[in-house]
């Protein structure tokens, strides 16, 4: 049989072609749509007679010929390397010169810098694809023929490389094989109870592990139906909620939603999932969330190198929805928590959280030295997450079983030589009133090495006052971990995945 991850989602749609598999607004594609269109693409990309492994670097804006651009090259067993449509030259020239893609999709107008950029990376093939179903890749394929014989891969051969979306550093690109994005399809088909009849609201972006993998998957795998949008927009989603019955998002996505007066629980009549990842889920947003819509959000855990490793239960019957926690590891993927020791902790304690499984990648394109350094020598992947098994969180007990993350390990602030757990302080000062959010950072220090400084944005229309602020944290916590500095600011830097970027706040707020 094939293991190839494209043979393995077919396995999945629905027999009857006709029915819809993608829908935009003004466009519908059906499952024979894109089994045709697929094949054209497959064509060209054979056609180019390119050697095995080859790379097919993307960046174009979302629309469904990028999905099907992905899948066509899955198809024709070469392998998929999107690219954050945020990037510029000269993001683009490191990515282009790393990855060294055979072929570079991009958007006709930015054609001229990625040719260049090409150019220097040795890629003798170059397209352009745009939203609107133009672009000489289109009409490269289009004269094709629409019957293409999927290409047999093992369950080791590379699939796609995504680079991680840089929040602690330089992107790397996880190398990931048809084996390991089955394996973790299948999970989560299982998990989440997919069906046929779901309608999935699609309004990531799919140059990420997100939008791309878990969302995509998930519906191609159920023969589901896809509302496939650019982006969140709350219009739109007001709209297509009412007929969906999956959603996924990053937290602001769900923050966004509950700013519109119009979003409430008739909006969600149908919705059977929220689920939520890519940054931490607020407790508060969780449980606005749960009052205005009666939907407890599934929060999950996973990231490029792993795809998903962790959720909260599906049904009451496994257990609850608890905010603050990523659940339970997902069948099939080991999880542990261990001390710099690898020594696994108790319950309540904190530690670097570590994996293993099916879904792991097999190492950083083109860094065996960075590779080797980030697995154990018994095989365990350390995901760079600092996190504890069960504890208590938004002031429950957590079964012992439950995996929250409390930050990650680049992000660990150690003052007087004391460790200081930002996401402690972050959930205190979040519990005050008028704050809507914080930044816990430290910066460095001449006597303690570093400091804790905090960085806050109050609710609308409230004033906030730090020094009463820092009053108020010295009655509760030791002294070595009060904010020696509370900046209060609008709004904290984020990446386009919703990530705070923590290393933009260090340098901003690096003098006391
Ligand atoms: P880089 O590795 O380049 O610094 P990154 O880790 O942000 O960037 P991704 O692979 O996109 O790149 O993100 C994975 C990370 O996102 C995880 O390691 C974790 O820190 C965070 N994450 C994902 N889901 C959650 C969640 N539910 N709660 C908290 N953090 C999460
Ligand atoms: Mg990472």
């Amino acid at each position: 049989s094939n293991a190839n991850l494209y043979a393995v989602l077919q396995g999945g749609f629905p027999k009857d072609r006709s029915k819809v598999a993608l829908e935009t607004p003004d466009l519908e594609y059906t499952w024979d749509d894109i089994d045709r269109a697929t094949a054209c693409l497959a064509n060209l990309l054979t056609s180019l007679d390119l050697p095995a492994g080859s790379r097919v670097a993307v960046q174009v804006e979302k629309s469904p010929e990028a999905l099907l651009l992905y899948l066509a090259t899955l198809r024709a067993g070469l392998v998929y390397l999107p690219l954050n449509t945020a990037y510029r030259e000269s993001e683009i020239e490191y990515f282009l010169g790393n990855a060294e893609p055979a072929v570079v999709v991009c958007a006709s107008k930015n054609r001229d810098w990625v040719q260049r950029a090409a150019d220097r990376a040795g890629c003798a093939h170059v397209y352009t694809l745009d939203e609107d179903r133009t672009g000489s890749l289109l009409d490269a394929a289009g004269t094709l023929p629409q019957t293409f014989t999927t290409v047999t891969r093992q369950p080791d051969d590379l699939a796609a490389i995504l680079y991680t979306s840089g929040t602690t550093g330089r992107s790397k690109g996880a190398m990931l094989s048809h084996g390991n994005l089955a394996a973790n399809a299948r999970v989560l088909h299982e998990y989440w109870g997919w069906r046929e009849d779901d309608v999935l609201l699609h309004m990531l972006p799919i140059f990420h592990v997100h939008g791309l993998f878990v969302a995509s998957h998930g519906a191609l795998l159920a023969g589901a139906k896809m509302i496939w949008l650019p982006k969140l927009d709350a219009d739109l989603a007001l709209h297509y909620l009412p007929q969906s019955t999956v959603m996924m998002g990053v937290p602001t996505y769900y923050v966004r939603l509950l700013a519109d007066s119009r979003f409430d629980s008739s909006v969600c009549a149908n919705m059977r999932l929220f689920i939520s990842g890519s940054a931490p889920l607020l407790a508060e947003t969780f449980s606005d969330f749960h009052k205005r819509s009666g939907h407890a959000i599934l929060e999950r855990y996973g990231m490029s190198e792993t795809v998903m490793l962790t959720s909260n239960p599906y049904s009451a019957s496994q257990g609850e929805r608890l905010a603050g926690t990523v659940g339970r590891a997902l069948p099939g993927v080991q999880v542990r928590v261990v001390d710099d020791a690898g020594i696994a902790l108790a319950p309540g304690e904190i530690g670097n959280v570590q994996v293993r499984g099916p879904n792991v990648f097999s190492g950083y394109w083109r860094m065996p030295e960075k590779t080797r350094e980030e697995f154990t020598e018994d095989g365990w992947f350390k995901t760079g997450d600092v996190g504890r098994w069960g504890g208590e969180s938004a002031g429950r007990d957590v079964p012992a079983d439950y995996l929250s993350i409390v930050g990650r390990s680049k992000d660990l602030i150690i003052s007087g030589g004391f460790n200081v757990y930002p996401k402690e302080i972050e959930t205190l000062i979040d519990d005050m009133p008028g704050v809507a959010e914080s930044a816990v950072i430290g910066v460095p220090h001449p006597d303690f090495g570093e400091a804790v400084v905090a960085v806050v944005v109050p609710k609308d229309g409230v004033s906030l006052d730090a020094a009463a602020m820092q009053l108020e944290l010295k009655s509760r916590i030791a002294n070595f971990k009060v904010p020696k500095r509370v900046h209060i600011i609008d709004q904290l830097p984020r990446n386009t995945m919703g990530k705070v970027q923590k290393n933009v706040l260090r340098e901003t707020y690096q003098a006391l």
